[in-house]
C-alpha cells in the first residue's frame, strides 16, 4: 500500500485518504499555443516506470494538494513538498539520486 506523508499536515496518509491529480509539473499551454502542443498537454502522459512526479490531495484529511515523488514500480516514496513549486525541490532531487544515481530529471 502507497503511503504519503502530508507536507502540510505532517499525517502519514495511506492512499484510501488521498485523491490522485496525475502528473507534477505540467507545462501548461493554452491559448495562442498550437495545436500540437495544446493536444499533448491535454492527453499526452510519458506512463513512466520508475521515478515520477505526481500530485495528490489529502482528501480525507487537510484537503490540501500536494506534489511526491516516488518509484512507481516499488512504490518507494522519495519525499512529498508544496504544490506551490514549479520543479522539485533540490533535497528530493538529492534523495532521488541517492537511490537512483542513473535517474536525470527529463
Ligand atoms: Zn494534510
Amino acid at each position: 500500500m502507497l503511503t504519503l506523508t502530508c507536507p502540510y499536515c505532517g499525517v502519514a496518509a495511506c492512499e484510501t485518504e488521498l485523491s490522485p491529480g496525475g502528473e507534477a509539473h505540467l507545462k501548461r499551454f493554452g491559448p495562442g499555443s498550437s495545436d500540437d502542443d495544446f493536444e499533448a498537454y491535454l492527453f499526452l502522459r510519458p506512463n513512466v516506470k520508475g521515478v515520477h512526479f505526481e500530485r495528490w490531495r489529502h482528501a480525507m484529511g487537510c484537503g490540501k494538494w500536494f506534489l511526491a515523488a516516488r518509484d512507481t514500480a516499488t512504490l518507494e516514496v522519495f519525499g512529498t513538498y508544496s504544490a506551490q513549486t514549479t520543479e522539485p525541490p533540490p533535497g528530493i532531487v538529492e534523495a532521488i539520486r541517492a537511490k537512483r544515481p542513473d535517474w536525470s530529471p527529463t
